[in-house]
């Protein structure tokens, strides 16, 4: 039966019944639903470029009810740009930690740097000049010129793709051409009637087409089972009027991803514990974290997997609990295991430090280290 679905659906696709969209009637009617259904979001208050960038930038792969307290922590610790581009990295990084991604953080205060002695401290309105701060692309650039500058730029994340690939029922894969181009092409075409409509009353039309889009394809136009009956473009819909929405967006499947084991090892010594800084490059650079290392060799000790990993040998190695979580595509098993030192003075390289759990708190740590601190305090034996 499925498969008789898409043969029909296919067929009745590529057919002339595909309904022209109506872009003065689109926009009309998801402004109209944004009127009444937007979610309350702290920077959906403000017009503050500031804020919106701070917003848009940590929404990456990061679900808003998770963002809203990071937002609101960082909002209070760096109210302006100014305070940004004068503060620590290292105090950066720890409002960041939990987030992940953190060359985020990083490029933020480079941005905000580059706003200080570029642009007098002033956001600039220039959707080019948007796009040059450093961990800006299009997407971005076009959310803050829209949202906070009402400026008739597009914007084009995973919502608005599904949004915009069933609306005009795009069969093939919107991540590639012609597809991606069909739909920049739209999203640009409507938030230009937006700025047309401006003109003719609503004062913030392109900022709030935009953000109807997005909040369309995060509370209505789900990935599976989309919510048409309440849809405010149910009857402009293509996929919905041809009953194929289970079919579009037509996304490549995701690549399979790859589990790896890690071992991390806590040394103790009188209430204080050895940590070492990463890299100033790459994953997590400039964090903090438990002296750890890739487990491949199966056959070898934890004993001498320590030694290598801390440049000394260890007694009494003993596991204290797994965590497991997800990098990109990494499935990764962290297995913990802690050691209490009779003495510190050991020569250490210049990456690891002694701290106690105050002063760890105090430092930035990705969250996986962060549930190893949680382990000391309550134990759980291995599961594997
Ligand atoms: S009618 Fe359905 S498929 Fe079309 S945009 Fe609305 S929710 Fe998505």
């Amino acid at each position: 039966m499925p498969a008789m679905i898409n043969h029909c659906a296919a067929k009745r696709i590529s057919s002339n019944l595909r309904p022209v969209p109506n872009y003065r009637v689109l926009v009309r009617s998801l402004i109209a639903w944004f009127a009444k259904h937007a979610r309350d979001m702290p920077w959906r208050r403000t017009h503050d470029p500031y804020a919106i960038w701070i917003s848009e930038i940590m929404l990456q792969q990061t679900q808003v009810k998770t963002v809203i307290p990071y937002w609101e922590r960082w909002m209070r610790k760096f109210p302006t740009i100014h305070a940004l581009s004068t503060a620590r990295t290292e105090t950066v990084l720890r409002l960041w930690a939990g987030l992940g991604y953190y060359s985020r953080a990083q490029n933020l205060k480079r941005a905000a740097r580059k706003i200080r002695n570029e642009y007098a401290g002033d956001f600039p309105s220039n959707f080019n000049d948007v796009l040059a701060l450093p961990g800006v692309g299009p997407y971005t650039a076009g959310a803050i010129c829209s949202i906070a500058f009402n400026q008739p730029t597009p914007v084009v994340d995973c919502n608005v793709v599904r949004v915009l690939s069933r609306v005009l029922a795009i069969r093939t894969n919107p991540r590639r051409n012609p597809a991606k181009e069909q739909i920049w092409k739209a999203a640009a075409g409507l938030v230009q009637t937006a700025s047309l409509l401006n003109r003719s009353g609503g004062s913030r039309n392109c900022s709030h087409l935009n953000q109807a889009l997005m909040e369309l394809g995060a509370t209505v136009c789900a990935p599976r089972d989309p919510d048409c009956p309440r849809c405010p473009l149910r009857k402009q819909c293509a996929a919905n009027t041809l009953g194929c929405t289970a079919l579009i967006p037509a996304l490549a499947p995701r690549p399979k991803s790859t589990p790896r084991e890690f071992a991390a090892f806590v040394v103790s010594h009188q209430g204080n514990y050895l940590i070492r800084k990463r890299a100033k490059t790459g994953i997590n650079a400039r964090l903090w974290e438990f002296p750890n290392a890739e487990f491949c060799d199966t056959a070898g000790s934890i004993a001498s997997a320590a030694r290598k990993c801390l440049g000394f040998a260890t007694s009494n190695m003993r596991p204290i609990g797994t965590i497991l979580h997800t990098i990109t595509q990494n499935r990764i098993c962290l297995r913990v295991f802690s050691s209490e030192e009779e003495q510190c003075g050991r020569n250490l390289t210049n990456s690891l430090r002694w701290c106690s759990v105050k002063q760890i708190q105090k430092l930035p740590f990705p969250s996986a280290h962060r549930q190893i601190l949680r382990l000391l305090q309550n134990p759980k034996p291995l599961t594997r």
